[in-house]
C-alpha cells in the first residue's frame, strides 16, 4: 500500500545538500543584492551566479519542475513541493536553482503553446535564466475580474494589432517578452473571446508607463510595470493555444504558479518560527526566558500547528498533481492553497516579530517584509476573495439540498427511521420486559 510520509533516502540526501547549499551559498546573495532578482546581471553577479548554478547542475537539482526533454529532471511536483520549501527561505533560490516565478509558468506556457522559433528564441534562454519573461494579464480598472478585461487584439492581414493598457505586469522592464491576454472576438463570452499573445518587449508600440514599486520601493522604480499597448504589431504565431484560448493557456502556468508559491511560502513561514524559537530561548524577563512564558508558548504552537497543517496539505495537493496530471482535477485544493498561505505566513512572521519587541519591528530583521510578502500572496495570481469562490463552488459540487424543509441530519426524523429499522426487534423487547 503506497501510503508512506518518508522521503526516498537518495533525494533526502540531496534535500539535505539542498539545505546547508541555500543557508550557506545563497542566502549571503540576499544580503548583497536583496530581492534584486530581476535586474540584469553584470559580469560580478553571473561570476558570482554561474558556478552556484553549475553546482545546483550537478546534484541534478536544477528546474526539477521540467521533463528531461526540456533540460529538468522531472522529479514532478512533490519532490519539487520538499525542494521549494527549501528554496523558499531566500528570493534568490530559486533563481540559483532554476525554477523562478513568474518565468517558470512562461517557460510552461511557452513549452505547451510556441512555435519552434518561439522556443528556441524563448524557452531555452528562460530555462537557463538568462532572460526573463512577464505575464500581462490585469488591467487598471479590472483584475479579478477577467471578463472587464478590454485590451483588443484585431487580425490584421497575417498578424494581429494590440491595443490597451495593463496594470502590474511584474518585470516587464527587464524581460525580453511579455505574454499578453487580450479580447478577440467582443461578440461572445469572455472566456471564448479572450486569447493570448507572445509580445516581444522591443516591439514597437509596447510603452511602460510607469513602474510601479512595492512598499518600501522608491517611486516608479518598481517592478509592475503600467503598459500603454498603442498599435502593437505582431505576426500571426504570436497567438498561443489558438484563437479564444485564453483562459485555457493561462491555467497552464497559474495552476503550477500558485501551489509553487505555496510551497516556497512553508519554507519563509518556517524561517519566520525558527526565529520565534530562537529568541524565546535567548531573551530573559520578569524572571524567566520568554520560552517560559505561557503566551510565548501560545505563538510557538500556535505557529507550529498553523505550519505543519498548511505543509501536508500542500504536500499533499503535489502529491495529487503528479498522480492525476491534471490540474482541473485539484482546483479546489490548489485554490485552498491559495487562501492558506496569506493567513499563515501572516500569522507566523506577526507573532515572531512581537517576540522580538521592538528588534522585530526594525529594517534589521525581515519580519515587516515577510508580513508584507503575505499581504501580496492574498493578491498577487488573484485574491484570496475569489479563490474563496471557488473553493465553496466546488466543495458544494458534491452535495445536494436536503430532501423537503428539514435538514437529513434533522434528528425526528432519524430516530423515526431508526425506530422503524428495528421495529421488529424493539418490539419483541418490549414483550420482554
Ligand atoms: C506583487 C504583485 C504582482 C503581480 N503580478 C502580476 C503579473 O505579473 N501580471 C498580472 O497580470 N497581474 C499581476 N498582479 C495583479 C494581480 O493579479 C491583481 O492584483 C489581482 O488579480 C487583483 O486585481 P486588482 O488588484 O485589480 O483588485 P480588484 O479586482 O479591484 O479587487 C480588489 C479587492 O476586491 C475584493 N474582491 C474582488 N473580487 C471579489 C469577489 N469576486 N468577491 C469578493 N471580493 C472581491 C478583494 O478584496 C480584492 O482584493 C500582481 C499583483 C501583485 C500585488
Amino acid at each position: 500500500m503506497a501510503w508512506d510520509f518518508e522521503t526516498e533516502p537518495d533525494y533526502q540526501r540531496k534535500l539535505d545538500w539542498a539545505d546547508e547549499f541555500v543557508r550557506e551559498e545563497v542566502e549571503p546573495l540576499d544580503q548583497l543584492w536583496g530581492q534584486d532578482t530581476f535586474v540584469p546581471r553584470d559580469e560580478t553577479k553571473r561570476k558570482i551566479l554561474e558556478p552556484l548554478k553549475d553546482e545546483v547542475k550537478r546534484q541534478d537539482l536544477w528546474a526539477t519542475h521540467l521533463g528531461p526533454e526540456l533540460g529538468g529532471q522531472g522529479h514532478g511536483q512533490l519532490k519539487l513541493a520538499l525542494l521549494n520549501e527549501i528554496l523558499g527561505r531566500s528570493p534568490w533560490a530559486s533563481h540559483v536553482f532554476g525554477c523562478q516565478a513568474p518565468d517558470t509558468g512562461n517557460a510552461e506556457i511557452i513549452a505547451h503553446y510556441g512555435t519552434p522559433r518561439q522556443k528556441k528564441q524563448y524557452l531555452q534562454p528562460l530555462l537557463d535564466g538568462e532572460l526573463f519573461s512577464s505575464y500581462s494579464m490585469t488591467e487598471p480598472h479590472a483584475g479579478a475580474d477577467p471578463t472587464q478585461f478590454t485590451t483588443r487584439a484585431v487580425k490584421d492581414g497575417d498578424g494581429w494589432v494590440i491595443n490597451g493598457w495593463k496594470y502590474f505586469s511584474s518585470n516587464a522592464k527587464t524581460a525580453s517578452f511579455l505574454i499578453v491576454m487580450a479580447v478577440t472576438d467582443p461578440e461572445v463570452s469572455a472566456y471564448q473571446g479572450m486569447s493570448m499573445f507572445l509580445v516581444p518587449t522591443d516591439t514597437p508600440g509596447v510603452h511602460i508607463e510607469r513602474n510601479v514599486g512595492l512598499f518600501g520601493e522608491p517611486v516608479n522604480e518598481g517592478f509592475h510595470a503600467l503598459i500603454h499597448y498603442e498599435d502593437v504589431r505582431v505576426p500571426g504565431d504570436a497567438l498561443l493555444g489558438g484563437e479564444g484560448k485564453a483562459f485555457a493557456v493561462a491555467q497552464t502556468r497559474l495552476g503550477g504558479g500558485r501551489i509553487h508559491h505555496a510551497m516556497r511560502t512553508i519554507g519563509l513561514a518556517q524561517k519566520a518560527l525558527d526565529m520565534m524559537c530562537e529568541r524565546a530561548l535567548s531573551r530573559h524577563t520578569q524572571g524567566s526566558r520568554l520560552a517560559d512564558k505561557q503566551f510565548v508558548q501560545g505563538y510557538i504552537a500556535d505557529s507550529y500547528a498553523q505550519l505543519v497543517q498548511f505543509r501536508l496539505f500542500v504536500l499533499h495537493t503535489a502529491w495529487k498533481i503528479d498522480k492525476y496530471n491534471d490540474y482541473r482535477k485539484v482546483r479546489k485544493d490548489i485554490a485552498t492553497a491559495k487562501i492558506v498561505m496569506p493567513t499563515v505566513l501572516h500569522d507566523v512572521a506577526w507573532r515572531a516579530m512581537q517576540v522580538h519587541g521592538a528588534l522585530g519591528v526594525t529594517n534589521e530583521m525581515p519580519f515587516f517584509r515577510m508580513i508584507h510578502g503575505a499581504g501580496v500572496l492574498g493578491l498577487a495570481d488573484g485574491p484570496t476573495e475569489v479563490h474563496k469562490v471557488t473553493v465553496a463552488k466546488q466543495v458544494l459540487r458534491d452535495y445536494q439540498p436536503a430532501p423537503d424543509q428539514w435538514p437529513s441530519e434533522w434528528l425526528p426524523r432519524k430516530q423515526a427511521a431508526a425506530k422503524a429499522k428495528f421495529a421488529e426487534l424493539l418490539e419483541h423487547e418490549v414483550g420482554n420486559l
